[in-house]
């Protein structure tokens, strides 16, 4: 079953059960607290913290989301990409548990000739949290499971908190199981993850909070006026499994992206682990990539426009790993567009901005690694020569700050060549120097950096450099 498809019979379903089809949102929703939109509910927060009222009792949507944090797993687990779409149906103050898991049951279980997604109920765990009976009892009641398939999970997997006072709930989760060949028998434990996948994420608002310490450290003060739910289910992931393929990279909107590499590269995805990572890596940072720009992203050196940078610099690297030279956007964003495009239609009308702003960023990142690549390979033979395995803060700093090598592409570099590098020192010189230029600035009095020195440097070099001044990356958490 196609992607769209699914996403079509997902917002039907829940139309057919008086929702209101509500649009994604951007990416970059206006919260201070979040970087990107990284859940379906985020644009429904105002209402779920009763700041206003909803114009519906029930929503439903299919939300584009990205997560930052996930970008070290994207490739390695079968499930994990920095964007994807949330599926999600919600519920302000109107059913609850017993309806939620009643409208997910039904989904997921009917047949596919009958509009659903036909699932087999033999293979699917319901996950709740240890300390919610009535979710066992309305799973039990709604689908007859018998409870010893029902999974207890403590708070850290099924509680949900937004991580300061306020609604939290008890969390359920489907679990489809993928099978022997993805691990071990009932362990349902991080190991167990990609055979156990957990494609929907049921939340039953109706905790009051007084404090969050952590994910498993809160106060219940009391019960919320309004109980709420709040849903959210991988578009991806279910494609994965109603698709028959290995993992969400090879879906009907992602896997083009990897023929295609494969073509440029003329590396074959298949055959060894770390080059399927790549391609992996390579088909997800390039959709990511694609659609950060298409929501008015663009590269910088801190916040959004950071993380927009590194995906880009990290689909490009792979490609560069996996044999490609010469550049490589201008072959694979089209064919992630005209996958994507299928629902997004603005990636079509604004076409000629988003590909100059992710052409020129490419060109850009070739330069910067065409001056700082010998410089970095240098410093690594010498290390290794001198029997060393760290890479000295001044080399990452000197990386850095003449090359415009950003700490973490030092850190894959020395990764991939089986060296640490002494992040401590390199941030040491980072702070030195950011002093330097606050008395430099505060001596002129015009508040500019004094970038002198280093326009020298750049001015001797035979092309011109980038300079990326790195800041911490803010992330959601
Ligand atoms: P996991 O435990 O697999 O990392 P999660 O518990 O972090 O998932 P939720 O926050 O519950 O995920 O999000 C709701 C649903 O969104 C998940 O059940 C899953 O289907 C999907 N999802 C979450 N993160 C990703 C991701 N990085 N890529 C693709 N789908 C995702
Ligand atoms: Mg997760
Ligand atoms: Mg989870
Ligand atoms: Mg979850």
């Amino acid at each position: 079953m196609d992607t769209s498809e699914i996403r079509r019979r997902f917002v039907a379903h829940f139309e057919r059960a008086a929702h209101t089809a509500v649009p994604s949102a951007s990416l970059l929703l206006d919260d201070p607290t979040l970087l990107f939109v990284a859940a379906g509910m985020v644009p429904f927060k105002p209402y779920f913290l009763g700041q206003e009222t909803p114009p519906y009792n029930r929503a439903v949507s299919v939300q584009k989301c990205v997560r930052t944090p996930d970008i070290e797993d994207v490739g390695k687990t079968t499930r994990h990409g920095t964007f994807f779409e949330m599926c999600g149906n919600f519920s302000f103050g109107d059913y609850f548990k017993q309806g939620a898991i009643e409208l997910a049951w039904d989904l997921v279980t009917r047949s596919q000739a009958d509009g659903g997604f036909g699932l087999e109920e033999s293979r699917i765990y319901p996950s709740i949290y240890q300390d919610d009976p009535e979710a066992a009892y309305f799973w039990t009641k709604v689908t007859g499971i018998p409870d010893d398939r029902i999974i207890r999970l403590g708070a850290k997997e099924n509680y949900w908190s937004m991580g300061v006072p306020g609604p939290g709930g008890p969390c359920s989760e489907i679990l489809y199981d993928r099978g022997p060949e993805y691990g071990p028998d009932l362990d349902f434990g991080p190991k167990g993850e990609d055979r156990y996948l957990e494609i929907w994420n049921l939340v039953f608002m109706q905790d009051e909070l007084s404090a969050v310490r952590s994910k498993a450290d809160f106060d219940i003060s009391g019960s919320l006026p309004k109980q709420n739910i709040d849903t959210g289910m991988g578009l991806e992931r279910v494609a994965y499994l109603l698709q028959g393929v290995d993992n969400m990279y090879e879906i009907d909107v992602m896997y083009p992206v990897i023929e295609q590499a494969e073509l440029l590269t003329g590396k074959r995805y298949g055959d060894s682990w770390e080059t399927d990572v790549r391609f992996r890596v390579v088909a997800d940072h390039i959709r990511s990539t694609m659609m950060l720009i298409s929501d008015g992203v663009t590269p910088g050196n801190e916040g959004r426009g950071y993380v927009l940078r590194r995906l880009l610099r990290r689909a490009v690297r792979s490609m560069r790993l996996l044999g490609a030279e010469d550049r490589v956007l201008p072959e694979l964003l089209p064919v992630s567009r005209d996958k994507m495009g299928e629902t997004y239609s603005e990636l079509h009308r604004d076409w000629d901005r988003i590909s100059q702003v992710a052409y020129a960023e490419e060109d850009a990142f070739r330069q910067t690694l065409r001056a700082g690549t010998q410089i970095f390979d240098l410093a690594a033979t010498q290390v290794k020569q001198s029997g060393g395995t760290v890479l000295s803060g001044d080399r990452a700093f000197a990386l850095h700050d003449t090359y415009g090598f950003p700490i973490d592409l030092t850190l894959e570099m020395a990764a991939e060549q089986g060296l640490e590098v002494d992040e401590v020192g390199f941030r040491d010189l980072m702070s030195q120097q950011r002093q330097r230029a606050k008395a430099d600035a505060a001596k002129k009095k015009g508040g500019h950096v004094n970038t002198t020195a280093y326009r020298r440097i750049a001015d001797d070099l035979p092309r011109p450099v980038e300079f990326t001044g790195y800041r911490e990356v803010v992330s959601e958490g």
